[in-house]
């Protein structure tokens, strides 16, 4: 018996979990600080933990999400100034992705994605009999992020993925780059716009044009600033000329009960979002400042930084109890990707970092 030829596929290499790194080095995972996966350090909302708790009571766990997918929908609706139907919940804003690869894609289409880029992206296109290419943003140039690189080496592509904020660089697609590319690719080009980091930007929401234009669509997660990545809930916003598309694609009840009503909580909970939002902020700006290796601008709840040799630095700083994520698996194997801790948290991942940095640069 075998699979189907998976050659061209390459598993998700996640940031590894405390527990483990913890397990290895012989120590509490109360004494790691985890800034390897660009998590909430606040946690989730205390009001979303508690509907957790809740209903597992209530509720209970034995009924299909039915009512809770459909609250959720319409509090997402209502956020966006959007139609109901517009708003596609899937098990995180990976499961969205899965959902518009098998809504658009016929088997060997290509999508174009940013390299160094997000890695889900060509996976699920690979999953749905598709293939990719990339657009490569230039270290030189601060990783910038612009309309001509991305129509330069557009070719007719089903599917043009733009990060933005950028994982892991942290820039950043101006309003009218975005409007330049939709408008600048053929009629069934679908520009999926991803902003799972959205809530750190200072921009406006790419949602606002997906009633303008019919080939946009955005990604949005409650994995990062409402702190949910356990729960696995996000969801993609798209036009109404198409948005019927998603009976048809999804898988039934993905998005599962107690992610539904999490969300929901959390959606309302505006004290923590704005928290999270704030910290990471002050984070990313304090590690600008104050780290002792070449950083870039973000607008994410992380900074991307050059330290030279990042297995080394990345493995060094782990064995001193701060995990980062190695960008190796980025194409970036110079750099480290550092998120935004707490204040306490930042300012002891910059203080170990920078002893790391000083120590390998004094053995070179
Ligand atoms: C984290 C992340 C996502 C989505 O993660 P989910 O947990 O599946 O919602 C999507 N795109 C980028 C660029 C990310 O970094």
């Amino acid at each position: 018996m075998q699979t189907r030829d998976l050659s061209s596929h390459s598993p998700y290499v996640p940031g590894r979990g405390i527990e483990e790194v913890a397990r290895d080095l012989g120590l509490d995972p109360d004494e790691l600080i985890k800034l390897s996966s660009n998590e909430n350090p606040h946690g989730s909302s205390p009001k979303a933990s508690a509907v957790v708790i809740d209903a597992t009571e209530t509720t209970g766990l034995h009924v299909y999400p039915k009512a809770s997918h459909t609250d959720l929908t319409t509090a997402i609706a209502g956020r966006w100034d959007v139609a109901d139907e517009q708003v596609w919940l899937t098990p995180g804003a990976d499961g969205a992705i899965d959902l518009l690869s098998r809504a658009f894609l016929e088997p060997s289409d290509v999508i174009l994605e940013s390299d160094p880029g997000f890695a889900y992206y060509s996976m699920s296109a690979r999953y749905h009999h598709g293939t990719a290419r990339t657009y490569d943003l230039s270290k030189a140039d601060g990783f910038a992020q612009t309309a001509e690189l991305v129509l330069d080496t557009y070719d007719g592509e089903r599917i043009v993925y733009l990060t933005t904020p950028h994982n892991p660089t942290g820039s950043e697609f101006s309003r009218e780059a975005i409007e330049t590319v939709a408008a600048g690719v053929d009629e069934h080009t679908l520009i999926v716009i991803d902003e799972a980091y959205g809530e750190y930007s200072e921009r406006p929401s790419s949602i606002e044009l997906v009633d303008s234009y019919e080939n946009i669509a955005v990604l949005r997660t409650f994995s990062k600033a409402y702190g949910l990545a356990g729960l696995r809930i996000g969801y993609a916003i798209v036009p109404s000329a198409w948005a019927d598309a998603y009976a048809r694609v999804n898988t039934p009840f993905a998005a599962n009960e107690l992610a539904c009503q999490a969300a929901l909580a959390a959606l309302e909970d505006h004290a923590h979002v704005d928290r999270s939002i704030e910290t990471a902020r002050w984070a990313r700006e304090y590690m600008r400042e104050n780290l002792d290796a070449k950083t870039w601008d973000s607008a994410g709840n992380f900074v991307l930084a050059d330290v030279g040799d990042a297995e080394t630095v990345a493995g060094r700083s782990q064995e001193r109890g701060v995990i980062i994520r190695d960008c190796t698996s980025f194409g970036l194997p110079e750099c480290v990707r550092i998120s935004c801790g707490t204040e306490a948290e930042t300012r002891t991942a910059v203080d170990t970092l920078n002893k790391v940095l000083s120590e390998v640069s004094a053995q070179s």
